[in-house]
């Protein structure tokens, strides 16, 4: 497997120190409200590189912090009179439902910052020991010039000439310094820790470090997250990791581009902000998003529009359809006159398998591997049309859709209500007798009920109606 490193700026080979435990941490989200679909956008990148690894044989370690104290978890949990526990404990449910509602696969790990604090302080205490760290008036600070590597992933190179002077706002020594531990003021209210340092809190970048170290190891694998996050974030990340361990913190960093919203960068003036709620009022499936999110490769921006939603709504219906098709086909038997057809058939979804295979392998590259997976639903359609398939192709066909969906994610999950299926039935039997105007008028009535049938021969399979169709 291939994948590009932002530390080479180069895609290269994937070598993990054991295929059995490859290390993975994802930066995770604040809680302090919902997540926008920028957000999003970065937890289906962790997903596919997640399933992506799982697909190419390799066993997969990932850790995803939960960062529930910070300026903004404080400043709305005050605001609305929550206790900074149940206020991020809210958002973090919602979180995980939105991770449902995207197929998102679970990590093997949520660590939360306020869950970790005594493995922060302790890197805070060993870092001005070795002379990374100074105290200053309002916290600990990070001293960004006692580290030669700083830059070495972002490229930028920080000038220790703009040296502020003591006292002024931040109090701290050099503009690039950042706060490791912030020391307690009444905007704080209940919130903080003292123990081991002055009373206060973590900065946000230590927990990171912290939590990587602890859960995943001194050096790992992989570490991704938003490109937003390259500089400072993740700069810093590795100036308190490799001052601390004195080992390199991280081989692959993987990073996410952003998404526009009508070719513009998203922004709280232009109220282009959406979260996966905005979506599902509209009418819209969570999945329409993930695949529009696929169709594009990771590194390329996605422009969000509604209609362009509309359009992979659609594509989604089809895909649905497809596959629950598939599951209520009449299969048969094989008999002598398809022999000559299967040969092509085999070839024809191995060639598809491996043309998914080739493409996640290169660097993640989904848009091709749906390409894969709509010609092997173009083979299941053939036989939907004709209303049976062998029992030999079905199994093929599940099994090579079942593969594809190991990384791609796209199976809905919804059950159809007995209330439809009995109305199906019913009409299925008023066919049977060709009563075709009463059979259409059950029709109109499983529409009404956001509910779709999809005849395929004798059999009939119900889907979900989407938007716009
Ligand atoms: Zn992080």
């Amino acid at each position: 497997m291939r994948l590009y490193n932002t530390y080479s700026r180069s895609v290269e080979e994937f070598r993990p120190a054991n295929p059995l435990k490859v290390t993975f941490y994802s930066c995770g989200p604040t809680v302090y409200n919902y997540a926008h679909i920028g957000n999003l956008r970065t937890f289906i990148f962790y997903d596919i590189l997640r399933r992506g690894l799982g697909f190419a044989g390799y066993r997969v370690r990932q850790v995803m912090n939960i960062t529930d104290v910070d300026d903004k978890t404080i400043k709305n949990s005050s605001k609305t009179g929550v206790p900074l526990k149940d206020y991020t404990e809210t958002y973090t449910k919602y979180f995980m439902d939105d991770m449902d509602k995207l197929n998102i696969e679970r990590a093997e790990e949520y660590p939360k910052a306020t869950g970790n604090i005594k493995e922060m302080q302790g890197i805070i205490l060993d870092l001005i020991k070795k002379g990374y760290a100074y105290e200053a008036d309002d916290g600990i600070y990070y001293k960004v010039s006692a580290f030669g590597d700083y830059g070495k992933l972002s490229g930028i190179k920080q000038d220790n000439s703009r040296s502020r002077i003591a006292k002024d706002e931040y109090d701290k020594e050099n503009a690039a310094d950042f706060a490791l531990w912030k020391y307690w003021t009444e905007d704080d209210g209940e919130v903080y820790w003292e123990d081991k340092l002055k009373k206060g809190r973590p900065g946000w970048h230590i927990e990171c470090s912290a939590m990587s170290i602890k859960y995943l190891g001194e050096t790992i694998d992989l570490h991704a997250g938003g490109v937003d996050l390259i500089f400072p974030h993740h700069e810093n990340e590795i100036a308190q990791s490799e001052a601390y361990t004195g080992k390199r913190f991280v081989n692959y960093w993987l990073h996410g581009e952003h998404v526009l919203v009508n070719g513009k960068k998203m922004s709280k003036s232009l109220g282009n902000f959406f979260t996966l709620r905005d979506l599902e009022e509209r009418g819209f499936d969570p999945l329409a998003f993930r695949l529009m999110v696929l169709d594009s490769h990771y590194r390329t921006k996605v422009d969000f529009t509604f209609d362009s939603l509309k359009r992979y709504e659609k594509t989604m219906q089809r895909i649905d359809t497809s596959m629950r098709a598939l599951e209520v086909l009449e299969k048969r038997d094989k008999d002598g006159k398809d022999l000559l057809a299967e040969n092509e058939f085999n070839d024809n979804v191995e060639a598809a398998t491996k043309k998914f295979k080739d493409s996640i392998d290169d660097d993640l590259d989904t848009h091709t591997a749906l390409e894969a997976f709509f010609s092997v639903l173009d083979l299941v359609d053939f036989r939907v049309d004709k209303g049976e398939i062998t029992r030999e192709d079905y199994a093929v066909l599940k099994n090579a859709i079942t593969r594809m969906n190991s990384v791609l994610g796209l199976e809905t999950k919804y059950e159809i209500p007995k209330e439809i299926t009995e109305l199906a039935k019913q009409r299925q039997e008023l066919r049977k007798e060709k009563k075709w105007e009463e059979s259409d008028l059950i029709r109109n009535q499983i529409e009404s009920k956001g509910y779709q049938i999809i005849d395929t021969g004798k059999l009939f399979a119900v889907v979900r109606k989407y938007f716009n169709t």
